[in-house]
């Protein structure tokens, strides 16, 4: 990781708002504490963008009539915070102690002192946790069809999962793919329908239902060959040859590093109410740390939008 500005071994850095995560909830938070001239210094952990940035194509942004690539749309949130006064930092926050203001975040590249903080660290792809799966991730498996669909020219592979994140990923990795096999553990999509349909109407793409995958299998060379499915109504085991494994099983939230500072749902989701503020004055969540219903672009910035909003009239009422 590089240095930040701040360095190592340095003088803890204040700060009046910072922002933790990079994603569409962060740099949104960053754009509008850059304009109420909060200075916020954003920490970009170790995707700049989030989940966004490895997206294709987002289509359903507003101001794009044709969609936007992630990447694209992530750089133009960046610019715009910046032009503002936001300092994005290639930083991931280590620690943090809100017991007392101002809060204590420490990062790989230095330590903060923030005013007020901002979470918006996102989530992470869930894993099947089956045999293989670690094993053979970055050689067959993979939970991101955009990063990795082009190693799969005129290959076969499956997809796990009947959400948005399958159908969509599944139906971009038929740009490569010869076929693309959906297995799904039950009989419907949880897609949205506009998702479903195009999915299945794509002749390149095979639904295997009520099924689960019990095992990722390789051959001599370390690469994938097979899964081993199982019928979830019959019991029915039988292999499947394939040459990847993409994985869309939902998502899992990055707060390992508040868990006993601020208050989570069983799942681990940042409980907040309608302000974005946590259970610490003067620390807020937005995006999908906070929000495992919505979790899209547009509700991630309302979010970061929102957080940095109260931010600001926070620290007015402290004046
Ligand atoms: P999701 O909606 O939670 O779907 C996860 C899928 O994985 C479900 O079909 C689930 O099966 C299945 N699953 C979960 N655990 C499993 C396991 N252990 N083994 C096998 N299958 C398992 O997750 P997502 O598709 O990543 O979407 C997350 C959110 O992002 C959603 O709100 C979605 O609308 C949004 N999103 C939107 C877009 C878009 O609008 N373009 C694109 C991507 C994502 P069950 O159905 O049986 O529970």
């Amino acid at each position: 990781m590089a240095a930040t500005s701040n360095g190592n071994n340095s003088e803890p850095k204040h700060v009046k708002m910072l922002v933790i995560g990079s994603g569409p909830a962060g740099l949104s938070a960053a754009l509008y504490g850059a304009r109420a001239q909060l200075e916020p210094v954003v920490l970009s952990g170790q995707e700049l963008g989030g989940q966004v940035s490895i997206t294709h194509i987002v289509e359903n942004y507003p101001g794009f009539p044709e969609g936007i690539g992630g990447p694209e749309l992530t750089d133009l949130f960046k610019k715009q915070a910046e032009r503002f006064g936001a300092t994005v930092e290639f930083d991931t926050a280590t620690e943090v102690d809100f017991s007392k203001r101002p809060y204590r975040v420490k990062s790989y590249g230095g330590e903060y002192l923030a005013d007020t903080v901002v979470i918006s660290t996102g989530a992470s792809p869930r894993n099947l946790e089956i045999p293989g799966e670690k094993e053979f991730t970055g050689r067959g498996v993979s939970y991101c069809g955009t990063c990795d669909g082009f190693f799969f020219k005129g290959k076969d592979v499956i997809v796990v999962g009947g959400g948005d994140s399958a159908m969509e990923e599944g139906t971009f990795l038929t740009r490569f793919a010869n076929k693309v096999t959906v297995v799904h553990r039950r009989d419907e999509l949880r897609a949205s329908a506009i998702l479903e349909q195009r999915a299945k109407d794509n002749p390149k793409i095979d639904f295997i239902w009520d099924t689960v995958v019990q095992s990722i299998n390789g051959n001599g060379d370390g690469t994938v060959d097979s899964v081993l499915l199982k019928n979830v109504n019959d019991g029915q085991e039988s292999e499947f040859a394939t040459d990847g494994v993409f994985i869309f099983i939902g998502h899992l939230p990055n707060t390992e590093i508040f868990r006993g500072q601020l208050d989570m749902d069983p799942a681990g989701y940042l409980l907040i109410n309608r302000y974005m503020e946590t259970n610490v004055p003067g620390v807020y969540a937005a995006g999908e740390v906070a929000d495992p219903h919505f979790r899209q672009v547009i509700t991630s910035a309302g979010m970061g939008a929102a957080a940095a909003i109260q931010a600001t009239r926070f620290l007015e009422n402290e004046e």
